[in-house]
């Protein structure tokens, strides 16, 4: 059978476990960015040209984790790319690789969007 929405969310929830626990062993400490958007929310945000109307948000596949390195918050994408590429490894999508570059999005792709 297979793999339904549901399941899929549940699955990235863990994959968002294991990431979390990879900041630690990659020497950062972390906090939790925004995990679900509404849709209300993603066209707010999408009109004044954050994000994307379709986010991965709005379907529980998307997480935004804040990362610090000797409690100096990190802000540039550059700074998110080798959690990004251990992310990618995993069979995640990194928002560093997008157009509008978001480093510290991570989300798992769901019919095609990131
Ligand atoms: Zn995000």
């Amino acid at each position: 059978m297979p793999e339904s929405l549901r399941q899929k969310q549940s699955r990235f929830a863990l994959m968002v476990a294991l990431l979390l626990t990879e900041t630690d062993n990659m020497g950062y400490s972390a906090t939790l960015g925004e995990a679900y958007r509404s849709p209300e929310e993603a066209k707010r945000l999408a009109a004044s040209g954050k994000g994307i109307v379709e986010s991965l948000h709005c379907i529980r596949l998307a997480v935004d984790v804040n990362l610090f390195k000797q409690g100096v918050y990190l802000t540039k994408t550059e700074d998110y790319k080798p959690l990004g590429e251990w992310w990618e490894s995993q069979g995640g999508s990194w928002g560093g690789r997008f157009t509008r570059a978001d480093g510290n999005h991570f989300s798992l792709a769901h019919e095609g969007r990131k």
